[in-house]
């Protein structure tokens, strides 16, 4: 049976990689990243039901690691695609991660030891991490990885690790994949909130995007679940969010609407409301858009444990008079009131777009674009997971915003049609016999 290539190693590249493997297809996983996972491994609980997301995520990824059938390259990227469905011939450029992952042990007494500290992306820039570091403890593979841009090569680590796992020099490497047919789960990336600039994002430590409030909110985030604002270190009185911000857009030329920013706000806010209930909580939509299975129900619970729905979206924050606070003004579109706030932290619901890898793998597929620079399937309806390049399919959020069930779902379509070449890979072969 030929094998499959899934790129991107999401929820959405997990799911497909797993049914695919699980019928016995062999599975190439190729992630950017030094971790699979994706975004789900950064939040903290999931909507409607709120499940620990890691509970869900984790044991799916050590079942990739540990299924027969899949081979995970971390750190890599598709260089080049040639060939046809059913006979691909996939280049894959994997980047150093200057450690032996064979002789690792992932003990992390490197970790310790390196004297560098510098911003944590998967912390969404709260906490920091080392030169030298794992990208969270529950990462897959369970190995470090040494960032060359920030390395001082003070040689700490090397003289730590006992079974010398670290490299004094590593290579960018190519490598050929043939494979039946292929998967793109590339997922998303959240909107740079800084290019809003009237709502103070990185002018004001308060102002927080919602990735970085998810860090903040769980227990092994780098504020050990503990709500604090960024600049004096105490829990903030009140929380806004604000939401649609980097949606919606038509200045920003970003008319899509994210999908999940809605039941990510609520769900967030309510978490504090329960945990905190003195901390007072406002949401400041255009419209609320709970469009999934109990979602609705979802809403009403969030207001029943007393998190305020008003209806305007502020034009700016900014400092207060006494320049130790933020103050916004905003009109309430339903009553027609304008309400001034003096917000302790205020959370910006930022949107989701394409990875800014998509367009080039796009080209080196053949795909073509949305105009949002979301990969376009072969129709939004019937066909929502193929495209133009027949035995080469979409899932997940590369398509548009998607939740974590949409995800998983387009996932597990895209897998199936997928088998589908696999098998008529093998029939051919044999006929050609
Ligand atoms: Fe431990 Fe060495 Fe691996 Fe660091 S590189 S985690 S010290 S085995
Ligand atoms: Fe950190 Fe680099 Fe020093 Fe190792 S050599 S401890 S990674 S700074
Ligand atoms: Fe705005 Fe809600 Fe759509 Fe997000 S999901 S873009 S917050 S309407």
């Amino acid at each position: 049976m030929g094998d499959v290539v899934v790129i991107g190693a999401g929820v959405s590249g997990i799911q497909a990689a797993l049914d695919l493997a699980n019928h016995g297809v062999v599975v190439h996983l190729i992630e950017r990243e030094p971790t699979i996972g994706g975004h789900m491994a950064q939040l903290d609980k999931t909507f409607p039901t709120n499940d620990c997301s890691m509970c869900i995520l984790s044991p799916k990824m050590v079942d990739v690691q540990r299924h027969k059938n899949i081979r995970i390259h971390t750190l890599s990227e598709v260089e080049k695609v040639e060939g046809r469905a059913g006979h691909f011939r996939v280049t894959i450029h994997e980047h150093p991660r200057s450690v032996d992952v064979v002789a690792c042990t992932g003990c992390g007494d490197c970790i310790q030891i390196c004297p560098v500290e510098v911003y944590n992306r998967f912390d969404a820039g709260v906490g920091v991490r080392k030169a030298i570091y794992k990208p969270h403890p529950q990462a897959v593979p369970d190995r470090v990885v040494k960032d060359a841009e920030h390395c001082i090569e003070c040689g700490l680590c090397y003289d730590v690790c006992g079974p010398q796992a670290i490299l004094h020099e590593d290579t960018e490497k190519e490598f050929v994949i043939e494979a039946a047919a292929i998967v793109v789960t590339t997922g998303y990336e959240v909107f740079d909130a800084s290019k809003k600039s009237p709502f103070g994002y990185l002018k004001f430590p308060d102002v927080v995007t919602s990735l970085e409030l998810e860090r903040m909110i769980n227990a092994s985030g780098p504020t050990g679940g503990e709500i604090r604002r960024l600049s004096d270190g105490k829990e903030p009185e009140s929380i806004v969010f604000i939401q649609c911000v980097g949606s919606r857009d038509m200045p920003l030329s970003r008319p899509w609407c994210s999908c999940v920013c809605c039941m990510q706000a609520i769900k967030n806010a309510m978490l504090i409301r329960e945990k905190h209930p003195g901390i007072a909580v406002t949401i400041f939509y255009m419209d609320v858009r709970a469009y999934g299975k109990g979602y609705e129900e979802y809403y009403e619970r969030a207001k029943n444990v007393g998190v305020r729905f008003l209806r305007g979206i502020p034009s700016d924050v900014q400092a207060d008079k006494n320049g130790s606070g933020l103050r916004f003004q905003v009109e309430n579109t339903e009553t027609g009131e304008v309400e001034i706030l003096h917000p302790g932290l205020v959370v910006l619901s930022v949107g989701i777009q394409p990875p800014d890898t998509t367009a080039v793998l796009a080209r080196n597929l053949g795909l073509p674009l949305e105009d949002t620079g979301f990969i376009r399937s072969v129709h939004d309806a019937m066909d929502t997971v193929g495209t133009i390049r027949p035995g080469i399919y979409v899932a997940g959020a590369a398509i548009a915003p998607k939740d974590i069930p949409d995800s998983v779902a387009s996932g597990e379509s895209a897998a199936m049609r997928a088998f589908i070449d696999t098998k008529k890979a093998t029939a051919a072969r044999v006929r050609s016999r």
